[in-house]
């Protein structure tokens, strides 16, 4: 089987790491550059851009012309903080970054309403692939989705899990430990597992740093990252866990390195996921220096030719990928009814 090659970009404002309340937009201003990267490759990214990319002039000077261009795919990404209505949800909503899971159904409704307003106006076409803000997709999320039209999410970071304390007191943020590795139709009261949700969850990338016998690298990859022989491991430098990411702690031998752990696991889709502020200079903490992003541009380069060239993999956007996908699925039986299709 011929293995895929996703690209799914964070289109945000500047540096959210350093929570903010004024957003700016310099990196959006890099990003024509990267898609001519991705054209030159024939890579088809995925785009998921936030509500205040979508409707600033910048974004919409940008995301308009790679729409126009047809080499790309633009969905959706929602930070709850920052995406009208705009009532504030904590004391200080810009340091404590709300959740969509810490929110009501109709809240999160009218959020992703404005969202998936906003980028259709922008792409000249309704989204259709979506990311939630920090992974934080949950049952109710999965349902926003199937209403607003909808088909596709990447919001699982299988192996990884995002709890942490809210701001009173409590916990927050998904456990996506357990989640499977291989693209999946969740289940709503529980998105680490298979069900009956119509939208197809295709997981972010994260796994070993070689190839590895595909019963062993399944079973190595889920132990936790503190057990004895994963450290030994990663000490020696023999194998460790790693996202399909550009970065400063990989380099473009590590990510080809994943990508082919994954097809050798029987996993043969590479989605490499990041945000657009780490591909400009002075706008994430990954990227304070120019040489810093070339590097990064470098390990993609490396990435790209490795796995299209050495692997076979076919890029396309997550859109493309969905339908691929549900064309490979066995057809369901005819229905008895004669009545119930015509
Ligand atoms: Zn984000």
């Amino acid at each position: 089987m011929r293995p895929y090659l996703l690209i799914t970009i964070d289109a945000e404002s500047d540096d959210l790491w350093a929570r903010r309340a004024e957003l700016t937009f310099e990196n959006i201003g890099a990003m024509p550059r990267l898609q001519e990267f991705f054209e030159r490759h024939g890579v088809r990214p995925t785009w998921l851009v936030t509500y205040p990319v979508a409707t600033s002039e910048i974004g919409r000077h940008v995301f308009g012309e790679i729409a126009r261009r047809g080499s790309a795919e633009i969905g959706s990404h929602m930070h709850v903080w920052t995406t009208p209505p705009l009532a504030p949800l904590t004391p200080n909503d810009h340091k404590y970054c709300p959740l969509a899971s810490e929110i009501s159904y109709e809240q999160q409704y009218e959020k992703m309403l404005n969202v998936t307003r906003a980028v259709g106006e922008l792409a000249g076409a309704a989204p259709r692939a979506y990311r939630a803000g920090r992974y934080a997709l949950d049952g109710n999320g999965l349902r926003v989705l199937e209403a607003l039209g909808y088909t596709v999410d990447t919001s699982v970071t299988p192996l990884l899990s995002w709890r942490e304390p809210g701001h009173d007191g409590g916990w927050r943020g998904p456990d996506f430990t357990r989640a499977p590795l291989e693209p999946y139709h969740p289940a709503n009261e529980d998105l680490t597992r298979a069900g009956a949700s119509p939208i197809l969850e295709v997981p972010v990338s994260f796994f070993l740093t070689r190839p590895l016998p595909s019963g062993l690298a399944r079973w190595l990859v889920r132990l936790p990252r503190n057990n004895n022989l994963v450290r030994a491991l990663r000490w020696s430098g023999v194998v460790r866990h790693s996202w399909l990411r550009p970065g400063r702690e990989v380099s473009g031998r590590t990510l080809a390195g994943v990508a082919r752990a994954l097809i050798a696991a029987g996993i043969p889709v590479l989605n490499v996921m990041f945000h657009s502020s780490e591909m400009a200079a002075g706008t994430s903490p990954h990227t304070k220096t120019q040489a810093q992003v070339e590097e990064s541009y470098e390990q993609l380069d490396y990435l790209f030719r490795a796995a299209i060239g050495g692997m076979g993999a076919q890029p396309m956007t997550l859109s493309e990928f969905a339908a691929a996908h549900a064309a490979a699925q066995p057809a369901a039986p005819p229905l008895a009814d004669s009545h119930a299709r015509g």
